[in-house]
């Protein structure tokens, strides 16, 4: 039989009928934006999670922007985080006038190594911003310690990681409780649920919940739900600068049949997951992802590092051309343009960091990570067969 031309992408969104009808409500009923559809996905999301309070915004990116300006970050700041993450992590210092500093990865976990923030910490850091890079929870047993001892503030880039699990004191929690201060979720359809762009903020913090719900609406005093409903007229004010950073309803309607679908999608991916990794330990020329006994991943994106020896964009291309999608290891953004200037830093001057110039060019572990690393298809209807065709065709390119 003819080898026909395969399409396996790198993901696939999780939409039918139940999206499509519940997009319509919103439409029908006429309120469209930050309406009863965004309250009631807020309170569904926050109880998923376990957290206090969910607060609905635009995307991810916004909702760091917020929990950064919660957080009292401002110009010439330092926020302790990683390069090695999607280049939104760095972007939101700098939209406060902040500096990213960056630290290196833990090269079997893909995120922030612990041991390496302590070292960085200067007068003027107000945060860490630690991210659970592609649905793997980070180390935060070993941060909220440092964080808590020179008072700094815990935001969790969680843009990847709804459904994902750590234990903590002996009992498995969700990533969003939060376990921080304050944790950011991004439903670009990249990510494991979509409302094709959105993102959520939890927080245990009621102060800075209803702060995140006036910055996102323009810093608005009366919000148009209040003014919608009132039996007399009221003149909204603007004490501070605000954004517009709102989810709109049709947006929040599509996330409350996502989140119902969550458990299933993550029980698959996570199934998925452990079929690779079983499958790709007999390979040679790949190490696949290892998964710390206190975490559960939800598998956002499966990582595999490549061995020396093995060159990257070959076996990327040669998996292209039998009809497989792969990614590239997770960028260093540090290396982009973005960043040819002098606004990042990987330490208080020479030497923190073991390199001389207090700016470096060496962030060993995440620029290797980036360079030797791939991400392969990893979807909920994805088949068997689909995988089994990507293994083998990924031990052919790495013959
Ligand atoms: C996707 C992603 C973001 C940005 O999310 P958006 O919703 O697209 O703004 C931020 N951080 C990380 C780690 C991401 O993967």
């Amino acid at each position: 039989m003819a080898e026909t031309q395969r399409n396996i992408p790198i993901t696939k969104p999780c939409f039918d009928a139940r999206e499509v009808e519940a997009a319509s409500r919103p439409i029908l009923s006429g309120w469209v934006t930050q309406g009863p559809e965004v309250a009631a996905f807020e309170k569904e999301f926050a109880a998923h999670v376990g957290a206090r309070h969910a607060c609905a915004v635009s995307n991810c990116t916004t909702a760091l922007h917020l929990a950064l300006i919660a957080a009292g970050v401002g110009s010439d700041d330092e926020v302790i985080t990683v390069s090695h993450s999607f280049i939104a992590t760095m972007n939101c210092v700098r939209y406060q006038g902040a500096v990213p500093v960056v630290v290196d990865i833990d090269p079997d976990s893909y995120n922030v190594d612990p041991a390496l923030i302590e070292r960085v910490i200067t007068p003027r850091t107000r945060a860490i911003l630690c991210v659970h890079q592609v649905g793997m929870p980070c180390e935060l047993a070993a941060i909220l310690p440092i964080a808590r001892r020179h008072s700094l503030v815990v935001i969790e880039d969680a843009a990847c990681a709804i459904g994902s699990e750590i234990r903590w004191n002996g009992v498995w929690e969700k990533i969003g409780k939060p376990h921080g201060d304050v944790a950011c979720f991004s439903f670009h359809p990249r990510k494991v649920i979509s409302t094709g762009d959105g993102g959520m903020i939890t927080t245990s913090n009621p102060e800075w919940d209803k702060r995140f719900r006036s910055l996102r609406q323009h810093a608005m005093s009366v919000p148009d739900t209040v003014r919608h409903g009132a039996k007399q007229v009221i003149f909204e004010s603007y004490p501070e600068l605000g954004f517009n950073y709102r989810m709109t309803d049709i947006q929040a309607a599509v996330g409350r049949e996502q989140l119902k679908r969550l458990p299933e999608i993550v029980e698959k991916r996570r199934a998925l997951a452990a079929r690779y990794t079983k499958l790709l330990s007999q390979l040679r020329g790949v190490s696949p992802p290892r998964e710390p006994e206190w975490a559960h991943s939800n598998w956002q994106s499966y990582c595999v590092r490549l061995l020396p020896g093995v060159k990257q964009v070959d076996v990327m291309q040669q998996l292209l051309d039998r009809g497989i999608s792969t990614r590239r290891g997770i960028m260093s953004s540090h290396r982009e343009p973005a960043y040819a200037m002098e606004k990042w830093t990987c330490g208080p001057g020479p030497g923190a960091c073991g390199c001389s110039t207090g700016r470096c060019d060496r962030l060993p572990e995440s620029e290797r990570a980036t360079d030797t690393c791939v991400l392969l298809p990893l979807y909920p209807q994805m088949t068997q067969e689909e995988q089994d065709f990507v293994v083998a065709s990924l031990a052919e390119a790495c013959r």
